[in-house]
């Protein structure tokens, strides 16, 4: 009789936590998806900013390549003006059209790195605003369940904990195929309704109820398996 009982009290208790979860109604799982899409955008700016330092080191080592391109450049026109011959002159200019070809051509890389450079930074910008408007939702939704919490918090906590102490006295196994229900169908176990089962409304056999009320042992719904309990 007191396991039935046990049953029964911890059947109400879900009740009255059920109540107060969804007096919260999608607070908790709206702020449990902006963290996590939070967490995302916050993984993604380190992504940007090391590729954004990546490209500033290729920036700064192409440039170096360039400056010495630059001197060779100034080098090999001053040595225009002292050259002997066709012969040392043709050199040179060979030598001059060179350094131009890869000053060109560095040039060309400089000018996409910066590009490359310019998007990484806008995107940043991008998802730190982003970002920004989560945390101010998050902020918003924190504070509204906060208020809501506080109102029902100490009945939340007293019935927590009736409930951890109920389960600790009943029997593993019911306790099991309790929080099974529970978590598939929202509630552990059911009272019985006129004749029918709570749950599934089946009419129970005449015997079955009469067994319930006798609240002798655990009695199930034979239709959707529900623990079955008789709410005097
Ligand atoms: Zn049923």
């Amino acid at each position: 009789m007191t396991a039935i009982n046990n049953l029964i009290s911890l059947a109400s208790i879900d009740e009255e936590i059920k109540e107060i979860e969804s007096s919260r109604g999608d607070l908790p799982s709206r702020i449990k998806k902006l963290e996590m899409e939070k967490d995302q955008g916050e993984i993604k700016i380190e992504e940007l900013n090391s590729e954004l330092s990546n490209f500033e080191k290729k920036h700064v080592e192409l440039q170096r390549n360039k400056d010495d391109f630059q001197i060779s450049l100034d080098k090999y026109k001053d040595q225009l003006y002292l050259v002997k011959n066709n012969k040392e002159y043709d050199a040179l200019n060979n030598e001059i059209d060179v350094v131009k070809k890869n000053l060109f051509d560095i040039t060309e890389e400089l000018s996409s790195i910066s590009e490359n450079k310019d998007n990484i930074n806008e995107e940043i910008k991008l998802s730190k605003s982003n970002i920004d408007e989560k945390k101010a939702m998050l902020d918003k939704y924190s504070s509204q369940l906060n208020n809501l919490m506080s109102e029902n918090e100490k009945e939340y906590n007293n019935l927590n904990l009736k409930r951890k102490q109920l389960l600790e006295s009943m029997d593993k196994s019911i306790v099991q195929r309790y929080n099974l229900m529970l978590s598939a169908k929202g509630c552990g176990a059911s009272s019985v309704i006129g004749d029918a089962c709570g749950v599934c409304y089946t009419t129970l056999p005449t015997q079955l109820v009469t067994e319930i009320k006798q609240k002798l042992e655990f009695k199930y719904c034979p239709s959707c398996t529900i623990l079955l309990y008789f709410e005097e």
